[in-house]
């Protein structure tokens, strides 16, 4: 048996441990960053159209506040002329006219009315959300219970989170680039020396890596496979002992004795 074959997809095992170290530093901080952004994203909505309901009743109220103004105007002309009409037939003509105008009033003041409660409800929506957070009872909240100045809040802590997580993966990312690259090269060096000498030892460890399994090749431990500590039989030790390797029958990873990964690494 060509045990320097072995020794090959072992060091090349070696290398792929060693990336695969260096990303584990960044776990999670990908998919955090993710998640981070998700919320931050649903909170400037939530803002944005809040902001926008509230200049909507602004605009309303402008509108409806000029409406009335304009209407007593008219209201204070049509009067003056009827201190100055000529016959009663002209007097209740602008009678009907400043009725037309009371009633655009009365009409104008029920909807400023109906922003005032709806502008109510709004807070008072907001304080049942205060009271549940000083209560804890977050499960009992929906969006719109949640105040203002705290979702605001939400906005500023979930930017200032995201800011800080990139900048933590950034930092991971550049001081170990160098290292990656170098790595890199030699696991493309390392997979074209196997490739010559034993390309279906390569295909093996390909396949057994194209799942989620990293280490296709991994230590005999206590007499049984590191990878899912199944017993390896007993006839099977000398060999491995010798640098040989065995197929884990459980797992199908490549089992061989811990001096090769020692040997590896130097
Ligand atoms: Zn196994």
């Amino acid at each position: 048996m060509d045990h320097t074959k072995i020794n090959l997809l072992v060091r090349l095992q070696h290398l792929d441990n060693q990336i695969e170290n260096i990303i584990s530093l960044q776990r999670g901080l990908p998919e955090e960053i993710n998640a981070l952004e998700e919320d931050l994203a649903f909170t400037g909505k939530q803002i944005e159209s809040r902001l926008k309901i509230a200049e909507e009743r602004l605009k309303l109220r402008q509108r409806l506040n000029e409406t009335i103004n304009e209407c007593r105007g008219k209201i204070r002309n049509f009067k003056e002329k009827q201190t100055l009409a000529r016959n009663n037939k002209e007097y209740d003509a602008l009678s009907k006219q400043i009725e037309y105008e009371e009633k655009e009033i009365s009409h104008s003041e029920i909807q400023l009315q109906d922003i005032a409660h709806a502008e109510q409800r709004t807070l008072e929506t907001q304080q049942t959300g205060q009271q549940l957070i000083e209560e804890n009872r977050y499960d009992e909240m929906t969006e719109d219970m949640m105040p203002d100045d705290l979702l605001q809040q939400q906005l500023e802590d979930l930017s200032k989170q995201v800011k800080q997580k990139k900048e933590e993966l950034d930092s991971i990312v550049v001081e170990t680039a160098d290292e990656v690259n170098a790595l890199n090269k030699k696991i493309d060096e390392q997979r074209e020396i196997i490739k010559k000498e034993s390309k279906r030892l390569l295909d093996k460890y390909d396949h057994l890596r194209s799942g989620v399994i990293q280490n296709a090749v991994v230590k005999l431990n206590r007499n049984a496979c590191s990878g899912c500590n199944t017993r390896v039989p007993t006839n099977r030790h000398t060999m491995i002992v010798q640098g040989g390797f065995y197929l884990c029958e459980s797992c199908g990873r490549i089992v061989v004795h811990e001096r090769l990964f020692d040997e590896a690494a130097d």
